[in-house]
């Protein structure tokens, strides 16, 4: 227990100090046969912990067979929009073990993904497969390093215990790691449980976690809305510039913190196509590639919705009050778009004409059938219908070409978690074989650098490759 206690777990879990309604404390089912498949080291640092310890010694803490000091384990109360209907959820297969405090002073989520069933696991099992997780972990670190908001992947753990999915697969449970698992669903739970009190101690919380700036005793609910529209703004423009597809944009898979949550059957666009949908249960393509944005406005007139209860001044102004904030979103989300393309076509400064010339080369790579992520990586390899402008925009821009060209070279990776690749990995990894995996993983850490290593992981998928489909079986 020694070596638990110097692991330097320091945790403070607000998260539990509120009204009970919002979460049930409920401890993880241990597992049989706890065994580390993947340890975050560089995380582990940044969090305050041991790495070296926790190597040895974490198994049992991060498959849930023992607390780490200071824990309070719960589960999350939470409703949600799924595709479009309202339904009552909560954490099914999580469990929070509280709020760690970081050296620096920072306060992050530790949360253990298929540690068993909870209050809230309607049917399922509570629990989740070894390659789903080692996906997520793959997924999410390589969005970290590409500077997109996500939660992070501190340890995967196989259980030895086998889950029931179209057939047996070898169980694993993930830590996950974020600055809150406050989802857009949390606020349309506490919403609908009625209680106004509920609802504003959740409010108090949010800002204190992610806007501690909002501090005004007028409207708090639209300044925190208008905080998390613009966190949103900013997160699906980079979805939106590198390619990501969430694929599953329920509200109770959004988090008010800015950060991508909830890996499941996302993916990264190999050839450039705006309609792409990869899920295999999104048929109708609500969640495709290009409807992001305007799904990420509709998520957040759900957030404004439960929140018009604590805003001041009666119905009708809050109303009123709550629509002016959401009507921001294309705007602001257009903004940030702009200065992310501007930045991938090695701009540095704004002409009218730059909206356009980015639509002219997407237009150019959907009619081709390009590689979103190789093209970007190579722009001025190709002779298109719009290189001629594009060239004199360039030359139009103070500074040398070397600078432009390190601009878009910070823009724009050569390495992304690619689908072939990922499955690749997750397949060797099933069979025991964690090679694949970490050379990967590896890529991903250092995605916007052509080096002899990452080569290998810089191109789309061989020729023949059918379309790609995630499965929610995760
Ligand atoms: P998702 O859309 O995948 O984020 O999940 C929607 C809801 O289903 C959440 O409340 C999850 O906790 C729950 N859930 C997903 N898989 C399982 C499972 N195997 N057992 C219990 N609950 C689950
Ligand atoms: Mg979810």
């Amino acid at each position: 227990m020694s070596s638990l206690a110097s692991a330097g777990w320091h945790f403070d879990n607000s998260y539990a100090r509120l009204p009970a309604a919002l979460f049930t404390r409920t401890a993880p089912v241990p597992v049989s046969a706890p065994r580390l498949v993947a340890f975050n080291d560089p995380l582990a640092r940044e969090l305050g912990l041991d790495a070296t310890v926790l190597r040895d010694t974490g198994a049992a803490i991060f498959a849930g067979n023992e607390m780490p000091p200071g824990a309070e384990p719960l589960a999350q109360a939470y409703a949600g929009h799924q595709f479009g209907h309202f339904t009552n959820l909560g954490d099914g297969r999580a469990i929070l073990l509280g709020e760690q405090i970081t050296p620096d002073g920072r306060r992050f989520d530790i949360q253990l993904k298929g540690s068993g069933r909870t209050p809230y696991s309607r049917n399922g099992d509570g629990r989740a497969a070894l390659g789903p997780m080692l996906r997520e972990y793959l997924v999410s670190e390589g969005m970290h390093a590409l500077g997109i908001p996500t939660s992070r992947s501190l340890a995967v753990v196989a259980s030895g215990d086998s889950v029931l999915r179209e057939r047996p697969l070898p169980g694993a449970v993930l830590t996950r790691v974020a600055a809150s698992h406050i989802r857009v669903g949390t606020f349309e739970y506490a919403a609908a449980v009625g209680d106004g009190p509920l609802l504003a101690a959740l409010l108090d919380h949010a800002i204190a976690r992610h806007d501690p700036e909002i501090t005004e005793p007028g409207d708090k609910a639209a300044a925190f809305l208008a905080a998390v529209l613009e966190r949103q703004a900013a997160l699906i423009a980079k979805w939106m510039l590198m390619g990501f597809v969430h694929g599953v944009m329920n509200t109770d898979n959004m988090a008010v913190s800015g950060e991508t949550i909830d890996y499941g059957p996302c993916a990264f666009l190999d050839i450039f196509d705006p309609a792409t949908t990869f899920s295999s249960i999104d048929r109708n393509g609500r969640y495709a590639y290009s409807s992001q944005p305007a799904i990420a406005h509709w998520n957040l007139a759900r957030l404004a919705e439960s929140l018009l209860a604590v805003m001041p001044g009666g119905e009708t102004a809050a109303l009123e009050r709550a629509k002016a904030v959401i009507a921001t979103f294309p705007e602001r989300f257009g903004r940030h778009y702009l200065t992310g393309a501007r930045a991938k076509l090695g701009l540095s400064t704004a002409e009218p004409g730059d909206a356009a010339l980015f639509a002219a080369v997407l237009q150019w790579m959907h009619d081709t059938r390009a590689d979103f992520t190789a093209t970007f990586a190579s722009l001025p390899n190709h002779s298109a219908p719009w290189s001629a402008a594009w060239q004199a925009r360039l030359a139009r821009e103070p500074g040398s070409a070397t600078d432009a060209a390190a601009r878009m070279r910070r823009a724009n990776p050569v390495v992304i978690p690619r689908n072939h690749h990922v499955e690749e990995a997750l397949t060797a990894a099933e069979a025991g074989d964690l090679g694949p995996f970490e050379r990967l993983l590896a890529a991903l850490r250092a995605p916007y650098e052509a080096t002899p290593d990452n080569e290998p992981y810089r191109s789309g998928p061989p020729a023949g490759c059918g379309p790609y489909r995630t499965f929610c079986g995760t």
